[in-house]
């Protein structure tokens, strides 16, 4: 696994927005993965489009691909399984269980 979005995602009928993702600092992962996440800065740090907040750790999991509803994510600082829903106009990433 080499990267937290799990979903196929070619061949959609709309193409999605690509991401470029930088280091971010986040050090509780090995470092080939350590730019898929960061650490979130609470309410006022608003997520982008290819982000999505763990509900477990509140780590935020970082995409190089735009999100969407029913993506499933894998959250590697907690190793939860998450899909992604939409809840009040906002994505959200909830726990598969
Ligand atoms: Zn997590």
């Amino acid at each position: 696994m080499t990267a937290p979005l799990e979903t196929e995602t070619h061949g959609e009928e709309k193409p999605r927005q690509r991401f470029t993702l930088d280091e971010t600092g986040f050090d509780e992962v090995p470092p080939q993965y350590r730019r898929f996440y960061r650490k979130w800065g609470g309410p006022p740090d608003k997520l982008s489009a290819n982000e999505a907040l763990c509900p477990v750790c509140k780590v935020v999991i970082r995409s190089m691909q735009e999100l969407r509803e029913g993506d499933r994510l894998y959250c590697m600082p907690c190793m939860s399984r998450l899909v992604v829903v939409r809840e009040d106009g906002m994505l959200l990433a909830k726990v598969v269980y």
